[in-house]
């Protein structure tokens, strides 16, 4: 099975790709992951990854495309994958495309998981932590007893910078443009399944799992 996940920040991403990952035995690839680890390896692509990044500059397509092919060929990938955060870009859709069917495989399905922006707005910006235990908060999913207090020691809870409204809506908006011209690149091209993301975690992956059970495009 062989599968993309796509989805804002706060779309709860990350909780569905562990539940693929539990039931369907495929490896969630993630692309600062497979970054950290060709790396690590000290691979020539890793190397020369590195070597823009130390820079701070973006890591060129050729790069990264490269460092998903090394990937994608190691022996647990045999069975399928679940590509998270890869491809970004419909140029790097269309490199995947062409790599897959050299490697004699195909995609499955692209999952979107849809949350609109008004509550990924409202999810992301919730959230508040205890500068003292790190206990984690939300306003509306997980409210502390007392408004603004940590529950265990009652010091006064905090908003991290990337939580704050001017930030999250900055993130909102660049992701949202980033996101759209993939998503129709695999509409068009019959790939894209819609899940509704608004519905609680449980609910979202027996809608995902009817996807990944049902048939290719
Ligand atoms: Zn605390």
């Amino acid at each position: 099975m062989n599968l993309i996940l796509m989805g804002l920040p706060g779309a709860g991403k990350g909780t569905q790709a562990e539940k693929i990952v539990e039931k369907y035995h495929v490896p969630h690839i993630s692309t600062g992951d497979m970054f950290r680890a060709a790396i690590k390896n000290g691979t020539d692509l890793g190397l020369k990854a590195k070597s823009y990044m130390d820079d701070g500059a973006l890591v060129p397509d050729e790069v990264t495309i490269g460092i998903v092919r090394e990937r994608l060929s190691q022996d647990d990938c045999s069975n399928g994958f679940l590509l998270d955060g890869f491809p970004r870009t419909p140029a790097q859709a269309g490199a995947l495309e062409e790599m897959l069917e050299e490697m004699d495989r195909k995609l499955d399905h692209v999952l979107y998981i849809k949350v609109p922006r008004e509550d990924l707005f409202k999810r992301l910006t919730g959230r508040w932590i205890c500068p003292t235990c790190g206990t984690a908060y939300h306003e509306v999913f997980n409210p502390p007893q007392e408004k603004g207090k940590c529950d265990k020691d009652g010091s006064e809870l905090m908003q991290r910078d990337d939580d704050k409204p001017e930030t999250v809506d900055k993130r909102l908006e660049v992701n949202l443009e980033q996101t759209k011209p993939l998503v129709d690149f695999y509409e068009e091209k019959g790939y894209l399944r819609n899940v509704d993301g608004q519905q609680d975690i449980d609910q979202v992956f027996v809608d995902v799992d009817k996807l990944l059970q049902g048939s290719n495009a």
